[in-house]
């Protein structure tokens, strides 16, 4: 069994204030540690369900978070940014089995998290096919293409909600729940245990589902805070540029709908 495994740093149990995740602070030495406690866990529990190889993306900011010393011996890890449109799933391949999701945190615009974001802090929101879309909505939908069903996630509890609605059957470990910009929040020590033994009962039932519902027409809808943003990123072709913050793109290839995300967001 091959796992893949997408690991941010905004869900993790604790995690309160952007500066801990920020590698210019000297917090984010504190917190790259539970983040890295929290992908061990969850590396550990796919081993004991049997899987015999783990490649691990790093995706938060620089993609350099996670220390390599505490990695066990069978996981492979993608550092960097290769700029390739899948972005926060790169590596993954229709080998996989299935993919997860560590540390992950609510969309733009939710109350559930004091980091809420979507890619970046300059987003306001990003629908797809009129919804809001959190970076788990569209990281699942690129495992899809790959045909690789999503069967766990750990983070605040208002994104675990939001990736149960969407799939039906996903382990999810609430690590914390944000109250304005404070939070209540699992140990370390805790959170780690429960998404050893999530990630283990995830890949134990053999993974039925796991697959956002798919659509034959894509339109992606992103709302910028500053006109300044949309305006560069509407030079995309085939991009629509409705309104002073907001760019339109359809396409009935989920892939075009990350590489028009890939050159005109980051
Ligand atoms: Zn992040």
């Amino acid at each position: 069994m091959k796992v893949f495994i997408s690991a941010d740093i905004e869900g993790t149990a604790g995690i309160t204030e952007h500066a801990e995740g920020n590698r210019e602070h000297p917090e984010w030495a504190e917190f790259r540690e539970y983040m890295t406690d929290e992908l061990v866990a969850a590396c550990q529990g796919a081993r004991a369900a049997g899987a015999t190889e783990i490649l691990v993306k790093d995706a938060h900011a620089s993609a350099r978070n996670l220390i390599l010393s505490k990695l066990p011996d069978y996981v492979s890890i993608v550092r960097g940014w290769s700029g390739h449109p899948d972005l926060m799933m790169f590596g993954l391949d229709d080998g996989f089995d299935a993919a997860i999701y560590t540390g992950y945190h609510d969309r733009a615009g939710a109350d559930s998290n004091p980091l809420a974001h979507t890619l970046t802090g300059r987003i306001q929101r990003i629908l797809l096919n009129g919804v809001p879309a959190s970076e788990f909505t569209l990281n699942s939908h690129c495992a899809a293409r790959y045909g690789v069903p999503s069967v766990f996630l750990s983070g605040d509890r208002g994104m675990c909600d939001a990736a149960k609605a969407a799939i039906p059957g996903i382990v999810t470990v609430a690590t914390s729940e944000g109250f304005g910009p404070a939070s209540r929040s699992m140990s370390p020590a805790r959170s780690t245990v429960a998404i050893r033994e999530g990630v283990q009962a995830a890949l134990s039932t053999a993974p039925k589902g796991g697959l956002p519902a798919r659509s034959d027409l894509w339109e992606l809808e992103i709302e910028f805070t500053n006109p300044v943003d949309a305006y560069r990123g509407s030079w995309y072709p085939g991009m629509d540029y409705p309104a002073p913050r907001i760019l339109r793109f359809r396409s009935n290839d989920f892939f075009e709908v990350q590489r028009a995300i890939r050159f005109t967001v980051l």
